[in-house]
């Protein structure tokens, strides 16, 4: 009973509790009014009508959602508390009051919270009462008869209390624990795509690693194979890179490393692949692409390191080998062939772009 004053935050249950509270009334409620018509008052008919009618209404406004709950829940307390009254001053049979007055909190407890619920009671109740003591009605209750009518409500409504609250305190628990399952998930979908990613790029440069780029060749083949779409790669490897790090340090090393990187990406397109293939080597691989395009890309990077990753002056440079997709090769046999490229670049005098002829 932790909750014993508040209110579930959604509503969820209690707003479907309505809506068949309000399906239920409509047929009674009518049903009622039409049995009042020709037995008994035509001004009860009319009220229980009315009602009908305003129970027609909010339940269509509570399907479309045009009426909030709380004012919604209000009217219809209200109206149905009318015929109660109506019973209780002219009509001199005290059956149907007292029916409907042990239904009536039973609806509110349903749909209101329990303060709501007590200031409801002071109203009705206090006004029942002082109409009935007091002799202002019809309906001729004795003293005995109205204590048994307020403690058999009182029992009554307890047993309702008690059911509607668990049943909030259980709907509570249910939608604790699946926001608790909703954060894990996200949670683990972040943790997975963040495991994803580190999975197929490599840690200092950012480019994709040996994996993505295998993935990414193995699709290509299979365009090639169905479709005959050419594509190249190129593979490049940094100049006595091994004087370098001696030189200036393997910190120095890692720095060009990522500005070749940079440099890499910025001079191909974005279908384009860019890929850490070794410690300082790098494949390309280019979709779409024919060897004579595939070789001024290369040469692009080639000038654009020279041009912008120096040291003290003197400009950092790799050596590239290209080769465009063939007839009878599988992956290792293709890069092998730009290594083969890439070694002769090397040979006669590196910083140069070699091609593989056909
Ligand atoms: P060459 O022109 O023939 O390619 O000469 P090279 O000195 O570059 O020779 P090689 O390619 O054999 O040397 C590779 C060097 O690259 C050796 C290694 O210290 C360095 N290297 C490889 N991976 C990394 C890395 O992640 N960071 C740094 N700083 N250096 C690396
Ligand atoms: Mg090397
Ligand atoms: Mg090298």
């Amino acid at each position: 009973m932790i909750n014993f004053f508040t209110w579930s935050k959604t509503r969820e249950l209690e707003k479907e509790l309505y809506k068949l509270i309000l399906k239920g009334v409509i047929v009674t409620a009518l049903l009622m009014a039409a049995f009042d018509l020709f037995f008994n008052s035509h001004t009860l008919a009319l009220l229980e009508f009315l009602f009908a009618s305003i129970s027609i209404l909010l339940f269509y406004s509570e399907v479309k959602h045009q009426l909030s709950f709380v004012v919604s829940s209000r009217i219809f307390i209200v109206f149905m508390a009318m015929p109660i009254y109506w019973n209780l001053l002219y009509n001199p049979s005290y059956i149907e009051s007292t029916i409907l007055f042990i239904f009536l909190p039973i609806i509110t407890i349903i749909l209101r919270p329990l303060k709501e619920v007590m200031l409801f009671t002071i109203i009705f109740g206090g006004s029942f009462l002082y109409i009935s003591i007091t002799g202002m009605g019809e309906a001729d209750f004795t003293y005995m008869e109205l204590f048994k009518l307020v403690s058999m409500q009182g029992l009554i409504s307890f047993f309702v209390v008690m059911y509607v609250q668990a049943n909030k305190d259980y709907q509570e628990v249910i939608s604790e624990q699946a926001n608790a399952l909703k954060e894990s998930n996200t949670q683990l979908a972040k943790l997975y795509r963040a495991k994803a990613i580190e999975a197929s790029i490599d840690a200092l440069t950012g480019l994709s690693n040996r994996l993505s780029l295998m993935k990414k060749l193995d699709e290509l083949f299979a365009l090639y194979r169905r479709s005959r779409e050419v594509f190249s790669i190129i593979l490049f490897d940094i100049d006595h890179f091994k004087l370098v790090n001696d030189t200036y340090g393997h910190n120095k090393g890692d720095e060009i490393l990522k500005s070749i990187a940079k440099i890499s990406l910025e001079s191909v397109r974005e279908i384009d692949m860019v890929s850490r293939y070794g410690g300082e080597e790098f494949l390309v691989i280019l979709p779409k692409t024919n060897a004579i395009v595939a070789q001024s890309v290369a040469e692009r990077i080639r000038m654009s390191m020279q041009e912008n990753i120096k040291i003290e002056n003197k400009s950092i440079t790799a050596s590239f080998g290209v080769v465009q997709i063939r007839e009878k090769t599988d992956i290792d046999k293709l890069i092998n062939l730009a290594d083969q490229a890439l070694y002769r670049a090397k040979e006669s005098g590196r910083n140069r772009v070699e091609v593989v002829e056909d």
